[in-house]
């Protein structure tokens, strides 16, 4: 069998999920969206459901594939529903739902519901991209009191520079969500991953961690909390074929690399195809043997080449891991020019393997 997989640590998930809530004090909704960052939602939810407060996923779609395979912990819709028509489901499946857009208000004020609304009222506090405009959120939490169709109501917004630590964007935003919620008798949740770990005084009765679950920090910079993260895919193959070369040959498609001096080559069973980056330079650490290495050419679809000059105790069939506990998938994705939000998200085709840790 092809040799690629991603080993899932769920113990270190768990210890990820615990630092976010002992850090706050807070509730905390595990953000597994997107097939938690590519970690595989369901499993993720088993791992945590019997400490974690909730969970939180992008749509209906991803809500009702957990329910399905019976996870009852409370799950919060983070873009609320897309189609009126969804609302029968949201309250037959017990969903939380946010609500960014004056459209979904109406929505709920017009549909005839079964039971009361779990709600997550959603300001624009200066991201401008979903939530009420600052001038419509007194109003809107009224009208929503008003429709008697709702149970409870969470005031939410969320940061768009929570990771810059030197900032006063979030402080900012927190200064516009308190002028909006003032005199408004309601739990509330701001902070996502950066805010968590590097904005303590910003107050969240609820906070909505998801990089940092998985164990990889948002910052581009060391931060101390965040360095109490432990890494939960560690995505590995093996060396397949190995290539002695003199100097002056290039490697790859494109011939972006040109050995510089007589060296040996190992080809590794991981392409993009498999959510590799294809942008990741030559120089990007890989490890290989137990040693750090590095990446050389273009990554191709299946496969890609590695450094092994100096591990001479590396060759066929030697473990090399892309990313996990020795390699940071935050640094291979500042080395291809991304960050690991997206370097998790797309991995794909390779086996994904659980363990306790
Ligand atoms: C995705 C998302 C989060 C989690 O963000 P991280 O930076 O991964 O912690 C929190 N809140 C909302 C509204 C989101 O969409």
């Amino acid at each position: 069998m092809r040799p690629a997989r991603a080993l899932i640590d769920l113990q270190a998930l768990r210890h990820n999920y615990r630092l976010a809530r002992d850090t706050t004090g807070a509730k905390a909704l595990a953000v597994i969206k997107a097939d938690a960052y590519g970690h595989g939602a369901l499993r993720c939810a088993q791992a945590l459901e019997a400490e974690a407060d909730g969970f939180a996923v992008a749509c209906i779609e991803e809500a009702l594939e957990l329910r399905a395979g019976g996870i009852r912990a409370p799950i919060l819709l983070l873009e609320g529903f897309f189609e009126a028509s969804e609302l029968e489901l949201i309250v037959e499946h017990d969903l939380w739902c946010v609500v960014h857009s004056l459209w979904q208000l109406e929505a709920i004020e017009q549909t005839r519901v079964a039971k009361p609304l779990n709600i997550w009222l959603k300001l624009d506090s200066g991201m401008h991209r979903v939530g009420l405009h600052p001038k419509d959120f007194q109003a809107g939490y009224q009208r929503l009191l008003a429709s008697g169709k709702v149970a409870r109501i969470v005031l939410m917004s969320h940061f768009a520079r929570a990771d810059e630590l030197d900032s006063q964007a979030s402080a900012e935003q927190v200064v516009v969500f308190e002028e909006a919620r003032k005199g408004l008798a309601a739990e509330v949740s701001l902070r996502n991953s950066p805010a968590v770990l590097g904005w303590p005084n910003i107050p969240s009765d609820w906070v909505r961690p998801g990089i940092m679950l998985y164990g990889a920090t948002p910052f581009e910079v060391p931060q101390e909390v965040a360095a109490q993260l432990q890494p939960v895919m560690t995505l590995e193959s093996k060396v397949i074929c190995v290539r002695e070369l003199p100097a002056g040959e290039p490697i790859g498609y494109g011939a972006r690399f040109i050995t510089p001096k007589p060296m040996r080559i190992g080809v590794v069973a991981m392409g993009y195809a498999d959510g590799y980056p294809r942008l990741a330079p030559t120089g990007t650490p890989v490890m290989v043997a137990g040693k750090r290495s590095q990446l050389l050419g273009r990554v191709s679809m299946d496969m890609l080449c590695i450094d092994l000059t100096d591990v001479p105790e590396a060759g066929l069939g030697s473990t090399v891991q892309l990313w996990g506990k020795d390699v940071l998938a935050s640094d291979v994705a500042i080395a291809a020019g991304t960050i690991p939000y997206q370097i998790f998200c797309n991995v794909r085709r390779v086996p994904m393997l659980y363990s306790e840790g």
